[in-house]
């Protein structure tokens, strides 16, 4: 049996049996890895650390490709999201697309910071947290190969120099107006809209959550990434339904 050493997020938790635990993580390196936890639920030998929302220091022990929790250092706990109902969930949903588009085999590390980043976005209290959730469904997205294309229109081929930019989600693509408008299927894009979508997909990834929308365009951006998500990905998210059950009114 070999000892793994990792960091890695806490996504899910599911219990089985009386006491034991499997909980599923994004390594630092983006991959998803399942953690077995034996006696997980019985008292004392519960490890606050190897939990849903802690970004930790894993010691693992590995046997054919399987892996059994030993010891797990907190390095970050993020579980006091959930003293927001809102937020929480949030969280849970963000987690949910981060493990849909991570994979056991492929590493992704971009796809762990974008999350941490995300999480830390919400914890802070001062991002309008509907933004957080679009910037990472539009940035996750380009980190795992779905790319919205800006820069050249999808009917014509040319470079798109300036607004007004059309966009398509479905085709991922922007056009140029009178190109939309001649095949249809494009919507026009607030401005303050697509630069909001470049400074998401061009920033580091630090920097990705730190803008501000309102208005008819924060709306559009918003609709527009959960569309996209679900569109390409050809699947909706339980966690997603839930948040939008206990999400307040958007103004
Ligand atoms: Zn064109």
């Amino acid at each position: 049996m070999a000892e793994v050493k990792l960091r890695a997020l806490g996504l899910r938790e599911v219990d089985f049996g009386d006491f034991d635990r499997y909980l599923t993580v994004l390594t630092e390196d983006g991959r998803k890895v399942e953690i077995l936890c034996k006696n997980a639920r019985r008292g004392k030998k519960q490890n606050p650390a190897a939990r849903q929302f802690c970004y930790s220091a894993f010691i693992l022990s590995e046997r054919g490709g399987r892996y059994a929790l030993r010891d797990a250092d907190l390095v970050h706990s993020f579980f006091p999201l959930a003293q927001d109902i809102e937020r929480y969930a949030l969280a849970c949903y963000l987690a949910e697309a981060a493990s849909a588009l991570a994979s056991p085999e492929e590493d992704s590390p971009a796809l762990c910071r974008l999350l941490l980043h995300a999480l830390y976005a919400l914890e802070g209290g001062k991002r309008d947290p509907a933004l957080v959730k679009a910037a990472f469904e539009w940035r996750v997205m380009a980190e795992s190969g779905y790319a919205p294309d800006l820069a050249v229109c999808g009917v014509c081929g040319k470079g798109i120099e300036r607004p007004p930019v059309c966009f398509s989600v479905r085709g991922g693509t922007a056009a140029h107006e009178a190109c939309a408008r001649r095949v249809g299927g494009f919507e026009p894009l607030a401005d303050a809209a697509l630069r909001a979508l470049a400074h998401v997909l061009t920033s580091e990834t630090g920097k990705a959550f730190a803008f501000a929308l309102s208005g008819p365009a924060r709306a559009q951006f918003c609709r527009m990434a959960e569309d996209y998500v679900q569109y390409h990905l050809g699947r909706g998210f339980d966690s997603l339904r839930f948040y939008h059950s206990v999400a307040l009114p958007q103004p």
